[in-house]
């Protein structure tokens, strides 16, 4: 079980901003931008590579929400999922980072030589 089950169960506590029966969404503790939430399906699904198009097709309009309900969809987000160890993934609960409420830096990653990363 990971920290993220917990926290749909309400062992742990969260910050929320949306929720339905099968989807919720809630602030990073560890914020990366001014406004950076969380968004998770209540089932156990470990990453991307596991989630069915079904689940994504109800995870894609929940976002969609989140994101007009903290107006994000006026000027903007970035939707970000670290898929596994060589992607960063750390909760292996499937979860979107969205991110927003400043114009984001992408430089760091479009400016790089792709040799760099390996
Ligand atoms: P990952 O690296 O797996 O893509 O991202 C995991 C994210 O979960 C990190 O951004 C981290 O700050 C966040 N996180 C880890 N534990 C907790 C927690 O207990 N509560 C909340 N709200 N966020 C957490």
């Amino acid at each position: 079980m990971t920290i993220f089950t917990k926290i749909i169960n309400g062992e742990i506590p969260c910050n929320k901003v949306l929720e339905n029966d099968d989807f919720l969404a809630f602030h990073d503790i560890n914020p990366k931008a001014p406004i950076h939430i969380l968004i998770i399906p209540k089932i156990e699904v470990e990453n991307f590579q596991q989630v069915t198009p079904e689940t994504m097709a109800g995870l894609t309009a929940f976002t969609q929400e989140v994101a007009t309900l903290l107006g994000l969809d006026k000027n903007g987000y970035r939707l970000i999922t670290n898929n596994g160890s060589d992607g960063g993934q750390e909760v292996m609960h499937l979860h979107f980072h969205l991110l927003g409420g400043a114009k984001l830096n992408w430089s760091h990653l479009s400016d790089s030589d792709s040799k760099k990363f390996i």
